[in-house]
Protein backbone atom coordinates (compact mmCIF):
# COMPACT_ATOMS: atom_id res chain seq x y z
CA UNK A 1 0.00 0.00 0.00
CA UNK A 2 1.35 3.90 -0.34
CA UNK A 3 1.42 6.47 1.76
CA UNK A 4 -1.27 9.05 1.50
CA UNK A 5 -1.40 10.52 -2.21
CA UNK A 6 -4.74 12.37 -3.54
CA UNK A 7 -3.62 12.51 -6.97
CA UNK A 8 -5.36 9.66 -9.50
CA UNK A 9 -1.60 9.32 -11.43
CA UNK A 10 0.67 6.92 -9.75
CA UNK A 11 3.97 4.69 -10.66
CA UNK A 12 4.07 0.81 -8.82
CA UNK A 13 7.15 0.05 -8.14
CA UNK A 14 7.76 -4.15 -8.30
CA UNK A 15 10.66 -4.75 -5.47
CA UNK A 16 10.05 -8.49 -5.74
CA UNK A 17 10.95 -7.71 -9.78
CA UNK A 18 13.77 -6.07 -9.14
CA UNK A 19 14.92 -8.92 -6.13
CA UNK A 20 14.35 -11.55 -9.24
CA UNK A 21 16.29 -9.25 -12.03
CA UNK A 22 19.15 -9.28 -9.07
CA UNK A 23 19.51 -12.95 -8.04
CA UNK A 24 19.10 -13.97 -11.74
CA UNK A 25 22.10 -11.63 -12.24
CA UNK A 26 24.19 -12.94 -9.19
CA UNK A 27 23.68 -16.66 -10.19
CA UNK A 28 25.32 -15.63 -13.57
CA UNK A 29 28.04 -13.40 -12.10
CA UNK A 30 31.58 -15.78 -11.60
CA UNK A 31 32.41 -16.92 -7.82
CA UNK A 32 34.08 -13.87 -6.41
CA UNK A 33 32.67 -11.40 -8.30
CA UNK A 34 30.96 -8.44 -6.28
CA UNK A 35 27.22 -6.78 -7.61
CA UNK A 36 26.99 -3.35 -7.24
CA UNK A 37 23.39 -1.81 -7.57
CA UNK A 38 23.35 1.61 -9.47
CA UNK A 39 20.80 3.85 -7.83
CA UNK A 40 21.62 7.51 -9.06
CA UNK A 41 18.74 9.36 -10.47
CA UNK A 42 16.57 8.39 -7.81
CA UNK A 43 17.22 4.62 -9.01
CA UNK A 44 16.34 5.19 -12.22
CA UNK A 45 12.93 7.04 -11.65
CA UNK A 46 12.09 4.17 -9.27
CA UNK A 47 13.16 5.38 -6.00
CA UNK A 48 17.04 5.13 -4.99
CA UNK A 49 16.10 4.51 -1.28
CA UNK A 50 14.16 1.34 -1.74
CA UNK A 51 15.80 0.43 -4.91
CA UNK A 52 19.14 0.41 -2.79
CA UNK A 53 17.57 -1.88 -0.14
CA UNK A 54 16.31 -4.87 -1.98
CA UNK A 55 19.03 -4.85 -3.67
CA UNK A 56 20.73 -5.37 -0.87
CA UNK A 57 18.75 -7.93 0.57
CA UNK A 58 18.90 -9.90 -2.83
CA UNK A 59 22.97 -9.81 -2.72
CA UNK A 60 24.04 -7.17 -3.97
CA UNK A 61 26.87 -5.23 -1.83
CA UNK A 62 27.91 -2.10 -3.24
CA UNK A 63 25.72 0.79 -4.34
CA UNK A 64 26.64 3.61 -6.95
CA UNK A 65 25.11 6.99 -7.52
CA UNK A 66 25.68 9.96 -9.92
CA UNK A 67 26.16 12.72 -7.07
CA UNK A 68 27.34 13.31 -4.28
CA UNK A 69 23.85 14.81 -2.69
CA UNK A 70 22.50 11.27 -3.97
CA UNK A 71 25.49 9.53 -1.65
CA UNK A 72 24.72 11.59 1.27
CA UNK A 73 21.04 10.96 0.68
CA UNK A 74 20.99 7.76 1.00
CA UNK A 75 23.65 7.85 4.60
CA UNK A 76 20.61 10.02 5.58
CA UNK A 77 18.21 7.19 5.35
CA UNK A 78 20.55 4.85 7.37
CA UNK A 79 22.09 2.69 4.77
CA UNK A 80 25.55 1.59 5.46
CA UNK A 81 26.43 0.14 2.98
CA UNK A 82 29.57 1.32 0.10
CA UNK A 83 28.44 3.58 -1.81
CA UNK A 84 30.86 4.99 -5.03
CA UNK A 85 30.19 8.10 -6.36
CA UNK A 86 30.65 7.78 -9.95
CA UNK A 87 31.02 11.40 -11.14
CA UNK A 88 33.90 13.96 -10.34
CA UNK A 89 33.07 16.04 -7.17
CA UNK A 90 35.13 19.10 -5.62
CA UNK A 91 37.74 18.24 -3.66
CA UNK A 92 36.54 20.59 -0.82
CA UNK A 93 33.97 17.49 -0.30
CA UNK A 94 36.43 15.20 0.58
CA UNK A 95 35.81 15.76 4.32
CA UNK A 96 32.44 15.04 4.16
CA UNK A 97 33.01 11.91 1.85
CA UNK A 98 35.26 10.68 4.02
CA UNK A 99 33.32 11.11 7.52
CA UNK A 100 30.58 8.96 5.95
CA UNK A 101 32.46 6.50 3.73
CA UNK A 102 31.75 7.28 0.61
CA UNK A 103 34.33 6.37 -1.97
CA UNK A 104 34.90 9.06 -4.32
CA UNK A 105 36.01 9.11 -8.46
CA UNK A 106 39.10 10.33 -9.23
CA UNK A 107 40.58 10.88 -12.68
CA UNK A 108 43.53 13.84 -12.37
CA UNK A 109 46.32 14.53 -10.42
CA UNK A 110 45.39 18.19 -9.57
CA UNK A 111 42.14 17.04 -7.88
CA UNK A 112 44.38 14.54 -5.33
CA UNK A 113 46.93 17.68 -4.94
CA UNK A 114 43.89 20.19 -3.92
CA UNK A 115 42.24 17.50 -2.09
CA UNK A 116 45.41 16.61 0.05
CA UNK A 117 45.82 20.26 0.77
CA UNK A 118 42.43 20.95 1.98
CA UNK A 119 41.37 17.98 4.13
CA UNK A 120 42.47 17.90 7.50
CA UNK A 121 40.79 14.93 8.69
CA UNK A 122 42.49 11.61 9.30
CA UNK A 123 39.57 9.00 8.12
CA UNK A 124 40.32 7.54 4.88
CA UNK A 125 39.48 8.81 1.59
CA UNK A 126 38.65 6.18 -0.55
CA UNK A 127 39.34 6.68 -3.97
CA UNK A 128 37.76 4.85 -7.63
CA UNK A 129 40.76 5.58 -10.56
CA UNK A 130 38.14 6.02 -13.61
CA UNK A 131 40.41 5.10 -16.99
CA UNK A 132 39.14 6.33 -20.17
CA UNK A 133 39.47 3.50 -22.60
CA UNK A 134 37.26 5.37 -25.17
CA UNK A 135 34.10 6.35 -23.48
CA UNK A 136 35.63 10.29 -24.03
CA UNK A 137 33.86 11.75 -20.34
CA UNK A 138 36.04 10.97 -17.04
CA UNK A 139 38.67 9.06 -16.62
CA UNK A 140 43.09 8.78 -16.99
CA UNK A 141 43.91 8.88 -20.61
CA UNK A 142 47.72 7.57 -20.62
CA UNK A 143 50.64 6.25 -18.96
CA UNK A 144 51.97 9.26 -17.95
CA UNK A 145 48.69 10.65 -16.10
CA UNK A 146 48.38 7.57 -14.34
CA UNK A 147 52.12 7.69 -13.11
CA UNK A 148 51.25 11.29 -11.95
CA UNK A 149 47.79 10.86 -10.26
CA UNK A 150 49.68 7.46 -8.57
CA UNK A 151 52.44 9.83 -7.44
CA UNK A 152 50.45 12.45 -5.91
CA UNK A 153 47.94 9.54 -4.60
CA UNK A 154 50.71 7.94 -2.70
CA UNK A 155 52.18 10.89 -1.27
CA UNK A 156 49.25 10.69 1.42
CA UNK A 157 48.73 7.96 2.97
CA UNK A 158 44.89 8.67 4.19
CA UNK A 159 44.00 8.19 0.49
CA UNK A 160 43.42 5.23 -0.24
CA UNK A 161 43.50 3.57 -4.01
CA UNK A 162 40.36 1.14 -3.44
CA UNK A 163 39.31 0.66 -7.48
CA UNK A 164 40.12 0.98 -10.76
CA UNK A 165 37.31 1.30 -13.57
CA UNK A 166 36.56 2.09 -16.84
CA UNK A 167 32.93 2.37 -18.65
CA UNK A 168 32.32 1.34 -22.54
CA UNK A 169 30.51 3.16 -24.87
CA UNK A 170 28.86 0.36 -27.05
CA UNK A 171 28.76 -2.89 -24.63
CA UNK A 172 25.05 -2.97 -25.61
CA UNK A 173 25.44 -2.59 -29.61
CA UNK A 174 25.57 -5.84 -31.49
CA UNK A 175 29.23 -5.01 -33.36
CA UNK A 176 31.47 -5.62 -30.61
CA UNK A 177 34.66 -3.98 -32.04
CA UNK A 178 34.22 -0.23 -30.56
CA UNK A 179 33.77 -2.76 -27.28
CA UNK A 180 36.95 -4.98 -28.23
CA UNK A 181 39.33 -1.93 -28.28
CA UNK A 182 37.71 -0.64 -25.18
CA UNK A 183 38.30 -3.52 -23.14
CA UNK A 184 41.56 -4.87 -24.44
CA UNK A 185 42.53 -1.02 -23.50
CA UNK A 186 41.27 -1.34 -20.03
CA UNK A 187 43.11 -4.54 -19.56
CA UNK A 188 46.65 -2.91 -20.54
CA UNK A 189 45.33 -0.07 -18.55
CA UNK A 190 44.96 -2.27 -15.68
CA UNK A 191 48.70 -3.98 -16.16
CA UNK A 192 49.89 -0.31 -16.30
CA UNK A 193 48.80 0.48 -12.82
CA UNK A 194 49.73 -3.00 -11.59
CA UNK A 195 53.69 -1.97 -12.65
CA UNK A 196 52.76 0.80 -10.68
CA UNK A 197 52.19 -1.21 -7.52
CA UNK A 198 48.54 -0.62 -7.89
CA UNK A 199 46.71 -3.42 -6.90
CA UNK A 200 43.25 -3.05 -5.45
CA UNK A 201 40.48 -5.89 -4.91
CA UNK A 202 38.00 -3.55 -6.95
CA UNK A 203 38.16 -3.54 -10.58
CA UNK A 204 35.14 -3.26 -12.76
CA UNK A 205 34.16 -2.38 -16.07
CA UNK A 206 30.90 -4.08 -16.54
CA UNK A 207 27.51 -2.51 -17.33
CA UNK A 208 24.42 -3.92 -17.58
CA UNK A 209 24.98 -4.70 -20.61
CA UNK A 210 28.29 -6.55 -20.28
CA UNK A 211 27.58 -8.25 -17.88
CA UNK A 212 24.29 -9.92 -19.29
CA UNK A 213 26.55 -10.89 -22.47
CA UNK A 214 29.50 -12.02 -21.06
CA UNK A 215 29.08 -15.63 -19.47
CA UNK A 216 31.81 -16.61 -17.80
CA UNK A 217 34.26 -17.99 -19.73
CA UNK A 218 34.23 -15.39 -22.52
CA UNK A 219 35.67 -12.03 -20.71
CA UNK A 220 36.27 -11.95 -17.57
CA UNK A 221 34.08 -9.24 -15.37
CA UNK A 222 37.10 -8.51 -12.96
CA UNK A 223 35.87 -8.13 -9.93
CA UNK A 224 33.33 -6.13 -9.63
CA UNK A 225 30.03 -5.40 -11.85
CA UNK A 226 27.78 -2.37 -11.94
CA UNK A 227 24.24 -3.30 -12.53
CA UNK A 228 22.08 -0.76 -13.64
CA UNK A 229 19.03 -0.63 -16.01
CA UNK A 230 18.58 -4.57 -16.27
CA UNK A 231 17.82 -4.26 -12.41
CA UNK A 232 15.03 -2.18 -12.83
CA UNK A 233 14.04 -5.18 -15.21
CA UNK A 234 14.42 -3.22 -19.07
CA UNK A 235 16.77 -4.16 -21.80
CA UNK A 236 20.00 -2.54 -22.21
CA UNK A 237 19.07 -1.67 -26.04
CA UNK A 238 16.12 -3.23 -27.97
CA UNK A 239 18.57 -5.51 -29.74
CA UNK A 240 20.07 -7.01 -26.76
CA UNK A 241 16.27 -7.86 -25.63
CA UNK A 242 16.08 -10.65 -28.38
CA UNK A 243 18.85 -12.26 -26.37
CA UNK A 244 18.84 -11.86 -22.37
CA UNK A 245 19.96 -14.60 -20.86
CA UNK A 246 17.05 -14.10 -18.62
CA UNK A 247 13.90 -12.99 -18.59
CA UNK A 248 14.11 -9.34 -17.23
CA UNK A 249 11.16 -8.53 -15.19
CA UNK A 250 9.75 -4.76 -15.89
CA UNK A 251 9.55 -2.83 -12.40
CA UNK A 252 7.76 0.17 -12.80
CA UNK A 253 4.57 0.44 -14.25
CA UNK A 254 2.36 3.75 -14.76
CA UNK A 255 -1.18 4.09 -14.33
CA UNK A 256 -3.44 6.56 -14.02
CA UNK A 257 -7.76 7.05 -13.87
CA UNK A 258 -10.06 9.38 -16.13
CA UNK A 259 -11.20 11.76 -14.03
CA UNK A 260 -13.76 13.44 -16.93
CA UNK A 261 -15.76 11.65 -19.48
CA UNK A 262 -18.19 13.25 -22.06
CA UNK A 263 -19.99 12.86 -25.66
CA UNK A 264 -19.02 15.12 -28.02
CA UNK A 265 -20.54 15.57 -31.30
CA UNK A 266 -18.63 15.34 -34.76
CA UNK A 267 -16.60 18.54 -35.23
CA UNK A 268 -15.29 19.32 -32.03
CA UNK A 269 -11.94 20.42 -31.84
CA UNK A 270 -9.83 18.92 -28.41
CA UNK A 271 -6.67 20.55 -26.49
CA UNK A 272 -3.92 23.09 -27.65
CA UNK A 273 -3.77 23.77 -30.87
CA UNK A 274 -7.57 22.47 -31.44
CA UNK A 275 -5.30 19.43 -33.53
CA UNK A 276 -7.61 17.16 -32.98
CA UNK A 277 -11.00 17.22 -35.05
CA UNK A 278 -13.68 14.52 -33.62
CA UNK A 279 -14.57 12.62 -37.01
CA UNK A 280 -18.00 11.58 -35.55
CA UNK A 281 -19.56 11.55 -32.07
CA UNK A 282 -17.57 10.59 -29.98
CA UNK A 283 -16.43 9.56 -26.18
CA UNK A 284 -13.78 11.51 -24.82
CA UNK A 285 -11.93 10.70 -21.48
CA UNK A 286 -9.33 13.02 -19.48
CA UNK A 287 -6.47 11.81 -17.84
CA UNK A 288 -4.05 13.60 -15.25
CA UNK A 289 -0.78 13.31 -16.52
CA UNK A 290 1.17 15.37 -18.43
CA UNK A 291 4.48 16.78 -20.09
CA UNK A 292 5.16 18.65 -15.94
CA UNK A 293 5.24 14.70 -14.81
CA UNK A 294 7.59 13.57 -17.59
CA UNK A 295 4.74 12.21 -19.38
CA UNK A 296 6.06 14.18 -22.51
CA UNK A 297 4.32 15.99 -25.51
CA UNK A 298 6.06 13.79 -27.60
CA UNK A 299 3.75 10.83 -26.79
CA UNK A 300 0.63 12.46 -28.29
CA UNK A 301 -0.92 9.86 -31.20
CA UNK A 302 -0.01 6.56 -28.92
CA UNK A 303 -2.23 4.36 -27.50
CA UNK A 304 -2.80 4.51 -23.38
CA UNK A 305 -5.36 0.98 -22.40
CA UNK A 306 -8.14 1.14 -20.79
CA UNK A 307 -10.46 -2.26 -20.03
CA UNK A 308 -8.00 -4.04 -22.09
CA UNK A 309 -8.25 -1.82 -25.12
CA UNK A 310 -6.05 0.22 -26.83
CA UNK A 311 -6.97 3.81 -26.50
CA UNK A 312 -5.42 6.81 -28.72
CA UNK A 313 -4.17 9.87 -27.25
CA UNK A 314 -6.02 12.88 -29.13
CA UNK A 315 -5.49 16.12 -29.16
CA UNK A 316 -1.49 17.94 -27.76
CA UNK A 317 -0.81 16.31 -24.23
CA UNK A 318 -1.19 19.28 -22.02
CA UNK A 319 1.07 20.03 -18.38
CA UNK A 320 -0.77 18.11 -16.13
CA UNK A 321 -3.53 16.30 -18.19
CA UNK A 322 -4.41 14.58 -21.38
CA UNK A 323 -7.32 13.67 -23.53
CA UNK A 324 -7.88 10.06 -24.91
CA UNK A 325 -10.82 8.51 -27.25
CA UNK A 326 -12.89 5.99 -25.77
CA UNK A 327 -15.13 3.50 -27.41
CA UNK A 328 -18.16 3.86 -25.40
CA UNK A 329 -18.78 5.49 -21.57
CA UNK A 330 -16.54 4.33 -18.68
CA UNK A 331 -17.01 6.28 -15.46
CA UNK A 332 -14.52 8.48 -14.05
CA UNK A 333 -11.83 6.63 -11.55
CA UNK A 334 -11.50 4.15 -14.75
CA UNK A 335 -7.82 2.78 -14.89
CA UNK A 336 -5.45 3.73 -17.38
CA UNK A 337 -2.49 1.76 -18.03
CA UNK A 338 0.37 4.11 -19.30
CA UNK A 339 3.17 1.85 -18.65
CA UNK A 340 2.37 -1.76 -18.49
CA UNK A 341 -0.40 -4.16 -18.74
CA UNK A 342 -4.01 -4.13 -18.87
CA UNK A 343 -5.95 -7.22 -19.99
CA UNK A 344 -4.22 -9.21 -22.68
CA UNK A 345 -2.78 -6.06 -23.89
CA UNK A 346 0.72 -4.48 -22.89
CA UNK A 347 2.74 -1.42 -23.73
CA UNK A 348 6.28 -1.34 -22.68
CA UNK A 349 8.90 1.22 -21.39
CA UNK A 350 10.78 0.21 -24.44
CA UNK A 351 7.39 0.97 -26.68
CA UNK A 352 7.23 4.51 -24.92
CA UNK A 353 10.82 5.25 -25.54
CA UNK A 354 10.17 4.02 -29.57
CA UNK A 355 7.34 6.38 -29.63
CA UNK A 356 9.74 9.24 -28.17
CA UNK A 357 12.64 8.34 -30.49
CA UNK A 358 14.73 7.98 -27.28
CA UNK A 359 16.07 4.99 -24.94
CA UNK A 360 14.03 3.01 -22.36
CA UNK A 361 16.42 4.78 -19.23
CA UNK A 362 14.98 8.54 -20.33
CA UNK A 363 11.60 7.20 -20.06
CA UNK A 364 11.60 5.93 -16.58
CA UNK A 365 14.15 8.92 -15.28
CA UNK A 366 11.76 11.58 -16.42
CA UNK A 367 8.55 9.98 -14.54
CA UNK A 368 9.34 13.06 -11.97
CA UNK A 369 8.81 13.21 -8.04
CA UNK A 370 5.55 14.64 -8.77
CA UNK A 371 4.47 11.39 -9.47
CA UNK A 372 3.85 9.12 -6.46
CA UNK A 373 5.81 5.70 -6.04
CA UNK A 374 3.68 2.82 -4.49
CA UNK A 375 5.73 -0.09 -3.34
CA UNK A 376 4.88 -3.48 -3.83
N1 LIG B 1 28.53 2.64 -14.65
C1 LIG B 1 28.55 3.93 -14.99
C2 LIG B 1 29.81 4.69 -14.85
C3 LIG B 1 27.39 4.52 -15.48
O1 LIG B 1 27.38 5.80 -15.85
C4 LIG B 1 26.21 3.73 -15.60
C5 LIG B 1 24.96 4.29 -16.10
O2 LIG B 1 24.90 5.07 -17.02
C6 LIG B 1 26.25 2.39 -15.23
C7 LIG B 1 27.43 1.87 -14.76
C8 LIG B 1 25.06 1.49 -15.34
O3 LIG B 1 24.79 1.21 -16.68
P1 LIG B 1 23.53 0.33 -17.09
O4 LIG B 1 22.34 1.07 -16.55
O5 LIG B 1 23.57 0.32 -18.56
O6 LIG B 1 23.69 -1.00 -16.45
Amino acid sequence: GAAGFYRETWADIHLDAAAENIRNMKKRLPEGVTLLAVVKANGYGHGAQQIARIALASGAKWLAVALFDEALALRKQGIQAPILVLSPIPPRHVALAAEHHISLTVSDREWVAQAEQLYGGKDPVNLHISCDTGMGRIGVRSKTDAQALVGEISKDSRFIIEGLFTHFATADQRDETYFTAQYARFEQMVDGFRELGVRPALIHCGNSATALKYPKEKRHLFTMVRYGIAMYGLSPSPEMAEQLPFPLKPVMRLSSRLTHVKRVEAGTHIGYGATYQAARDEWIGTVPIGYADGWLRGLGDTDVLIDGQRCRIVGRICMDQFMCRLPHHYPEGTVVTLIGSNGSETITADDRAEQLATINYEVTCTINPRIPRVYW
